[in-house]
């Protein structure tokens, strides 16, 4: 399913806006955008949902969660999540589950 009036594919416009693109296919994707309204809408929309998935990710301030989250987050980076970023659960919402 290819839109010859794109010369950028939507998979390249997700790729450059997670900054996986090779930097000749990055400008290419750039100078796209910069052109065509159809494909800054589709950045934006992107844009959106990657803001919104990680809004949901940091909303949980179950404790439980938390160290569910810092410990599989430690698994995977090595890092002392919990340590770092302890006493960040700011906003209401705890105790719902
Ligand atoms: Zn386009």
């Amino acid at each position: 399913m290819r839109n010859d009036s794109h010369l950028v594919e939507q998979e390249e416009v997700m790729a450059y806006l997670d900054g996986e693109l090779p930097v000749e296919e990055a400008a290419r994707a750039a100078a796209h955008l910069e052109a065509c309204h159809q494909c800054q809408a589709l950045a934006a929309e992107l844009k959106d949902v990657s803001l919104a998935l990680t809004a949901w990710e940091i909303e949980p301030c179950n404790p439980q969660v938390r160290a569910d989250m810092a410990t599989a987050l430690e698994e995977q980076t090595g890092v002392d999540v919990v340590g770092a970023g302890g006493g960040r659960c700011t906003a209401g919402g705890g105790g719902v589950t």
